[in-house]
């Protein structure tokens, strides 16, 4: 039975994770190595109970509730000292994920189950430099988390029944539906949703059509809520990058290779919203589409 969590990571998707788990009755030690991190998560954790209180979806006592259910930690040791469960959710680097699940495996008791949140390394890569093989396993939440439904749950190599079946009820005791998968590169949904995305790329670098055209297509002929292009703009166009590399060097396919434009426009920096410009111009802000120069 799990009643203490660990979330490792105060950024996007952690301090969307420590949000429902502690909405769900769970007693969450939020972990960062920056202090300003685990502030502004606490920040955004509020303001996204706000909302809900304001939706007349919980009530203002449960969001006192789950505020009171959440602490902040600097130091991985201190945080998981007393939990069942660890999710990790820190910056997606494969030396940073190794060292992390080393510690953890030295500082947390045998029985803690370490999963993590990763897009896209090797469950079976992370829990290999574990004892506990058995007990490391993925739990993809989808973002924004407290919103999207999805929990893509991955067993590595070794990861036990037992452990993939509690994590799937834990899951469901989030209000979430979690899915089993297996681990292989980008495991279910980089592994579609990538491509699409490198393709929707390749389609406009070989000047098939425009941005807003293949997005257009995209949303009205497939009921798509946005275009692949804007959707880039929005996870990140370095992190689509570093997925098609996963999917081109994991599965040895050239189907898999990431499109030059995608190569050329991150190493310019040009990444999406995260630094104003992709194939959209986001400086004005993300309510409105506007084609970025280079593409008009
Ligand atoms: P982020 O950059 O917003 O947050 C990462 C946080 O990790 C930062 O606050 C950073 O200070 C912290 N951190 C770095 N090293 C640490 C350490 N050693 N110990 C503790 N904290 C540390 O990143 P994110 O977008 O929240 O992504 C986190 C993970 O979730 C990644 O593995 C990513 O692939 C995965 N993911 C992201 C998305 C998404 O849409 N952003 C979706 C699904 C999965």
């Amino acid at each position: 039975m799990i009643k203490n969590v660990a979330v490792i990571g105060a950024g996007t998707m952690g301090n969307g994770i420590a949000h429902v788990f502690a909405q769900f009755g769970y007693k969450v030690a939020l972990i960062d190595v920056s202090e300003v991190s685990l502030e502004k998560g606490m920040k955004t954790i509020e303001k996204n109970l706000d909302r809900m209180v304001s939706k007349e979806k919980i009530s203002d006592n449960d969001k006192k509730e789950t505020l009171g259910r959440l602490t902040t930690y600097t130091s991985i040791k201190e945080g998981v000292s007393s939990v069942d469960l660890v999710v990790e959710a820190a910056t997606e680097n494969i030396d940073l994920k190794l060292n992390i699940f080393k510690e953890l495996d030295e500082v947390t008791k045998d029985h803690v189950i370490l999963a993590t949140n990763t897009s896209s390394i090797s469950i079976t890569k992370i829990a290999a430099v574990t004892q506990r093989p058995d007990k490391v396993i993925g739990m993809h939440f989808m973002n924004p988390v407290p919103v999207m439904k999805l929990v893509e749950i991955i067993r590595g190599y070794s990861t036990s029944d037992d452990v993939t079946n509690l994590i799937m009820e834990t899951s469901k005791a989030l209000k979430k539906v979690p899915v089993e998968v297996n681990d292989y590169p980008g495991f279910v949904a980089n592994r579609i949703l990538m491509p699409m995305i490198n393709e929707a790329i390749i389609t406009l670098h070989e000047g098939v059509a425009g941005v807003e055209e293949i997005d257009t297509v995209m949303k009205l002929g497939m009921a798509h809520p946005m275009g692949p292009l804007q959707l880039a703009d929005f996870i990140g166009l370095d992190v689509c990058l570093a997925i098609m590399e996963v999917l081109y060097e994991g599965l040895g396919n050239p189907k898999y290779a990431p499109c030059p434009l995608l190569v050329n426009m991150v190493t310019a920096g040009k990444k999406g919203v995260k630094t104003s410009e992709g194939f959209y111009d986001w400086s004005h802000g993300t309510k409105d589409l506007v084609v970025a120069d280079n593409f008009k």
